[in-house]
Order: structure tokens, then sequence, then C-alpha cells
């Protein structure tokens, strides 16, 4: 079954039919050009051997060369892998970057394993998949569970087998190893970016209002910390895997970090109250962040959520039938192709550096970023009062008007 996949498909139908699409052009892009699956063996600590499943697909790669990150988690599938990559596409577009869409993944718990098992994981599965990646072909970068030290296990792997050091290959590396400045929280800062412009778009301020997130790892961390710090906002709910945290009076957010460093989880933050996954997404609050992953908000939950804006800082997590049901109650949702391309969009000015052998200052990458995001948010609010839509179909809508263009400038090979 390709649940995910369909269901990202009736989403850009959506707006293929309001813009009225070529149907050539649709065609093409509801098909990934490229997909592997490997195979590969891994020698454990304790000498066996295991198999493991690997993927990469590239969607499109019209505007350039393909780029996404690689995900480690026990339910990664080819269907996910697929609509992911699918994703990309369309979120490199709405940004405006020279890139099309890939996504990679290994299904693997990586809690299971030593971090000496996770390198050789990563370095097998890398160059299992190198016959299609390359710095010109499609440039992977982190996702859920890999991080800097497996972009560098993947930098190494490809330098190690073309002979030589190539920076380029894979973004989200370490400050020092091409990586760049600003990276690691960039995600976090575009979803904070966006709550900001949609909370004024409510005509509200961001310090009066209530924000809930759900999933504490590298973007719901970020995001929070950027609101509360700079933004002034009051993070009132938090959540991971194992629970939630509520405190009517707002986090001190680089307190919460330090405490799950400590503890492995946000359960048990002092002068909090536990809150189950229900109880954080129906909370009494303004703005609902989902940062953790797919098909988080059901029709369940939308029926009975009181935020009035969402900004999607996970890929997919609103069901379809959800979406339709939050329109209907007229709660904006920020849609994650812009929410969460913070990323993406450094990953693009790390690999421009690398590129160039010269470095960014934070405050220039930071400054870039916050003026790209702003500027697609606001071509995309236009796209949305043009066609009387939602913020979603409207964000299809320009990046597919930006792929069809590429597709058909270059015409149909052969
Ligand atoms: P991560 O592995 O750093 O963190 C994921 C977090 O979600 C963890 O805190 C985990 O405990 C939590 N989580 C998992 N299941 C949960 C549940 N049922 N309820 C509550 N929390 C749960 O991953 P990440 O990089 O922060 O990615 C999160 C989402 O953002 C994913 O959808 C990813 O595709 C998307 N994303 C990430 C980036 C990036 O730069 N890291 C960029 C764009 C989109």
């Amino acid at each position: 079954m390709e649940e995910l996949y369909q269901s990202a498909l009736r989403k850009f139908r959506k707006a293929a039919v309001i813009m009225n699409l070529d149907p050539n052009v649709q065609k093409i892009l509801e098909h990934p050009k490229r997909q592997l699956i490997v195979e590969f063996p891994v020698m454990m600590d304790d000498n066996s051997v295991e198999i493991f499943t690997g993927y990469r697909v590239q969607h499109n790669v019209t505007l350039g060369p393909a780029k996404g990150g690689v995900r480690y988690h026990p339910n990664v599938n080819l269907d996910e892998v697929k609509t992911l990559a699918f994703w990309m596409s369309f979120k490199c577009a709405v940004m405006g970057l020279p890139y099309g869409g890939g996504k990679g993944g290994i299904r693997l718990d990586p809690k299971k394993y030593s971090q000496k098992e996770i390198e050789r994981i990563s370095r097998r599965y890398f160059s299992e998949i190198s016959v299609i990646v390359g710095p010109d072909r499609d440039i992977p970068a982190p996702d859920v569970n890999t991080n800097s030290d497996t972009m560098s296990w993947y930098m190494d792997t490809y330098s190690m087998n073309v002979g030589y050091s190539v920076l380029e290959v894979v973004t989200g590396k370490p400050i020092g190893l091409g990586g760049s400045e600003g990276r690691t929280e960039a995600t976090g800062r575009g979803v904070a970016k966006v709550t900001e412009l949609a909370i004024q778009k409510r005509k509200r301020k961001v310090s009066d209002v209530k924000i809930a997130i759900e999933g504490f790892g590298n973007v719901g961390q970020y995001s929070a910390l950027i609101l509360s710090k700079e933004k002034d906002a009051k993070i009132v709910a938090l959540s991971d895997s194992k629970g939630g945290i509520y405190n009517s009076s707002g986090f001190n957010i680089e307190d919460v970090i330090n405490y799950k460093k400590t503890h492995g989880t946000l359960s048990g933050y002092p002068n909090s109250e536990a809150i189950n996954d229900v109880e954080l997404k129906t909370l009494d609050v303004d703005v609902f962040i989902p940062a953790a992953l797919e098909n988080s908000i059901t029709d369940e939950t939308a029926k009975k959520m009181k935020a009035q804006i969402i900004v999607e800082g996970a890929n997919g997590p609103i069901t379809d039938t959800a979406d339709e049901l939050l329109r209907g109650k007229d709660i904006l949702v920020v849609p994650d192709i812009l929410a969460n391309a913070g990323g993406v969009t450094v990953s693009y000015f790390e690999w421009v550096q690398d590129l160039q052998s010269f470095f960014w200052k934070k405050e220039q990458v930071n400054a870039t970023l916050e003026e790209m995001i702003e500027k697609s948010f606001n071509e995309i609010w236009d796209i949305k009062e043009q066609y009387s839509t939602d913020m979603r179909t409207a964000a299809y809508i320009l990046a597919t008007q930006r792929i069809a263009f590429g597709i058909k400038k270059r015409g149909i090979y052969p």
C-alpha cells in the first residue's frame, strides 16, 4: 500500500486543478524519478552479521540535484521515503532553491545498536547508495535520528571511495568539517519565523500567545528555544516520545533542554504537569507546532483542537481528512513545505560555501534565511488570496509553477 504517497498526491492534485496544470507536467510530477532499495550486511559487535534495508529516492531533479535527509527509524519503508522525497521537490521549489527532491532511510531502531554499530551501518549504507548520490547528483542531510556525526561518516565514506575529500556531498556536517554556522538550528529558526509571521497575519502579538510543541528533537527544541528567547513567546507545553509536560506560565527552554540531556526524557521535569498525547494536542493554546512524525493530527484530535494556528514543523503531520476538518474550523495551517524549509535552505548555503571554500558568519546565515522564508511566506500568502485557497494549496501552486517552468523549458528528452 502507498497510503502516505497517495495522500501527498491528493494535496498536490488539489493545487493542480486550481492552477489548471498541464496534464503532462502533472503526470511527470506524480512519479518519482529513481527509487533505490539496498539490502546490506553489517558486522555487529558480537561478530554476528545483520542484514539491513536502506532506501534512497530521487523524486524530481528538473531544477538541480536531489536534496533531502536520511532517516533511521523502525517504521521506514519505501512509501514513506518516496513521499518524503516528493515533499522535498516542492519544499526546495517553494524556497526557490536550485534543487530537486530526494530522501533516504534505513529501517532500524537506532536505540538497539552501539555507536560503533551505527557507524558501520551508516558507512555501508552510504557506500551502497553512492551509485546515485554525489555533490552534483544528490546531496543527503540529517533527518530523524541522524545528525552531524552521521554526516561526517557519510562524507568520509564517499571521500575514501573517490580518493579525495568531497565536503559538498552531504550537508548538516559539523562546523570545522565544511558545516555551516546556523545549520543545526536552521529548521527551528524557519519554524519560529513562520510562526511569527502567521501570528501577525492573525493580528496578534507573539508575546501574547501560548504555544504547544509536539516532539523535542532537533526541530522541536530549536523552534522552542528561538521562539521563547528571540521572539518572546510563551511555550506552555512540550512532549517527546515518552510523554508531555505542561506549565501555564511557560517553560525556560534552555533549562528543559538541559533536563532532557541529563534524563533522556521530559517526564518528571520540575514544576510541570504530566500530560498525554491527546491532552497536548487539544490544549487551550493559540499555536500548536507538531515537530515529531507523520500523521500525528487525526480527525479525532482535529475536531477537538483549540489552537488557531498550526505550524507544521514535522513533515506531513496532519492526515488528509484532518486537514479538511481544520480548514472547516478556519485554523491557519502553515504547511510543512514552507514551515520546515529552513533546514534545506541553510543546507543549500552550506553546499554553496563548501563549493566556494568560503564560509559565512552566523549573522549572515540567519539573516539570509529569515529573509528568504519571509519572501516565500508572502508569495504563498498572495497566491492564497488570489485563488481564495488555503496556505498548503497556495504553497503547492507556487512550487509547481517553478518546477513546471523548468520542465517546459527543458522539454521532454529525447
Ligand atoms: P529528531 O529525531 O531530532 O526528533 C524527533 C522527536 O520526536 C524526538 O524528541 C522524539 O522523542 C519525538 N517523538 C517521536 N514520536 C513522538 C510521539 N509520538 N509524540 C511526541 N513526540 C514524539 O527529529 P527531527 O530532526 O527533529 O525531525 C522531526 C520532524 O521534522 C520529522 O518529521 C522530520 O522529517 C522533520 N524535519 C526535520 C528537519 C531537520 O533539519 N532536522 C528538517 C525538515 C523537517
